[in-house]
């Protein structure tokens, strides 16, 4: 049967659903099939023409289980979408097929008011689930820079860490994912409930091995966060600064730091109009006092921005992350960026980096917490000048001893370590036998039953 006569079959199957929509206009078929892949001129043409054929939006668990099950019996590829802000073509379908939206899936089933731990349906977004647990004096641990669209089901799938990274780590780090509720792509429509070692396989998965129906995870108390913003005139005293905040007891759920030539690029809502580079931190109220402290010693200059005002999208949230190459990219199209974690120590790294690939260049910082320690990821804006010098681009930082997580791929092993993690390709073989989910996006899978 061609995939075209099993489109027309399936339709058939959906159309009694009651609690499933379908839409196969030509608009919503091209504007489900786009993420933010444009951030990276080597995945854009790749896969701008890569379309779905038909956009299923589940309202119910049970429309979810019938969909799948309907996938699987005509042997039509489903892709799971969130709010489509992933950087990396996570949601495209390469092989079309069907687009399942989420966004009525969105209920908050349980805070958990002693433990703090949520139960959550993927389609919630992340703002609001965010503001809900406000409510019960706790917030999320980990949040994109992109939280106030973004889905919880799409961050946990298809994101990797971001503002709170600094305190806790990583995703895919033990603890924060604590369960998750999972369709599987298989003839018998069902769910299943996977605990905390089980459900990791589908973190991070880019929705290649179930379909997550609901997630259970760890939060932690609310804070109301103080923004204050540091500038020094010299870059070496500014990363010096920033690991010093980091080492010291501050409680910090934010810790970026701007090269001067980049703040500029950036909206102005960071604090007064300056030549410096810049620091962006987050930090619990009682940590006013030392950081003025740090400042001082240092010879920055300090200014206190106040609470963040979370209804409002101009915070320094929005400036971290890869909010910077969003909005240098909204003015100066002709960048793109790289991810990676620096060596220790940094400075003579990007010392080394620099000098190779002078103003093409531009340093942004994030300070995370990676297996305990203190580390700095950069994701610095990069001109950009063709495929062969990004390549040697990365070349240069893998030969500085950086671990780079390459934005400009589209498998989950290549944009990670690019190691094949077992567990996932054998939940796959679990949950999604038919290799149904997500095609071409889990190498070690294509590599299993391609040999590729
Ligand atoms: C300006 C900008 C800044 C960003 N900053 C960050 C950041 O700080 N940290 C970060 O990690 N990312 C960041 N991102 C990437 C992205 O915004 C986040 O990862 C976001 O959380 C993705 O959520 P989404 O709802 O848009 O997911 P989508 O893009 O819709 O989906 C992401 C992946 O999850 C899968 N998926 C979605 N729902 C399910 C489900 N129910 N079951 C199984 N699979 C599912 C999809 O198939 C896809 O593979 C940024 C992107 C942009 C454009």
């Amino acid at each position: 049967m061609t995939r075209s006569d099993a489109l027309l079959i399936l339709k058939k199957d959906l159309e009694v659903l009651d609690d499933l929509d379908i839409h196969d206009e030509p608009d919503d078929l091209a504007r489900y099939s786009l993420d933010a892949f444009d951030y990276s001129p080597v995945l854009s043409p790749r896969l701008k023409n890569c379309k779905a054929q038909l956009v299923a939006r589940p309202r119910s668990i049970d429309a979810v289980e019938h969909l799948a099950s309907a996938c699987a019996r005509h042997a039509v590829p489903i892709t799971v979408r969130g709010a489509g802000t992933g950087n990396y073509g996570q949601c495209v379908p390469l092989d079309g097929g069907v687009v399942m939206l989420t966004n009525k899936l969105r209920c908050i089933r349980e805070i958990n008011d002693s433990t703090g731990i949520v139960t959550v349906e993927p389609g919630c977004p992340m703002g609001h689930l965010d503001q809900e647990l406000r409510s019960h004096s706790r917030q999320l641990r980990l949040l994109p820079s992109t939280w106030r669209s973004a889905t919880i089901g799409g961050f946990v799938a298809g994101g990797s860490g971001g503002i709170g990274s600094v305190s806790w780590g990583f995703l895919r780090d033990p603890g924060h994912l604590l369960g998750c509720e999972v369709v599987p792509v298989t003839t018998k429509p069902q769910r299943l409930y996977l605990e905390n070692a089980e459900a990791e396989a589908l973190n991070h998965a880019y929705g290649t091995n179930g379909i997550i129906t609901a997630l259970t995870l760890a939060t932690i108390p609310s804070v109301d966060w103080q923004q204050v913003s540091l500038d020094c005139a010299d870059w070496n005293v500014a990363v010096k600064l920033l690991l010093d905040c980091g080492r010291s007891a501050l409680s910090l759920h934010l810790a970026t730091a701007l090269e001067a030539p980049l703040l500029k690029k950036l909206p102005a809502w960071s604090g007064p109009t300056s030549t410096k580079h810049r620091l962006l931190l987050l930090v619990a109220p009682d940590g006013l006092s030392t950081l003025y402290r740090l400042a001082a010693a240092a010879g920055a200059d300090l200014h206190s921005l106040g609470a963040e005002d979370l209804k409002k999208s101009s915070g320094l949230r929005e400036l971290s992350w890869n909010h910077t190459t969003c909005h240098t990219r909204a003015s100066e199209p002709g960048w793109t960026y790289l991810q990676m974690l620096l060596p220790q120590p940094e400075l003579p790294a990007m010392h080394a980096l620099q000098k190779l690939w002078g103003d093409d260049l531009i340093w942004h910082l994030e300070l995370v917490r990676q297996q305990g320690d203190v580390r700095i990821a950069a994701l610095p804006l990069v001109r950009w000048h063709g495929a062969k010098l990004l390549k040697q681009l990365i070349a240069d930082c893998h030969t500085q001893g950086a671990i780079v997580f390459n934005p400009h791929v589209i498998t989950v092993e290549d944009g990670g370590l690019g190691i094949i993690d077992g567990n996932q390709v054998a939940t796959k073989q679990r949950l999604d036998p038919n290799g149904l989910m997500n095609p071409g996006k889990l190498r070690g899978w294509l590599e299993l039953n391609q040999g590729a």
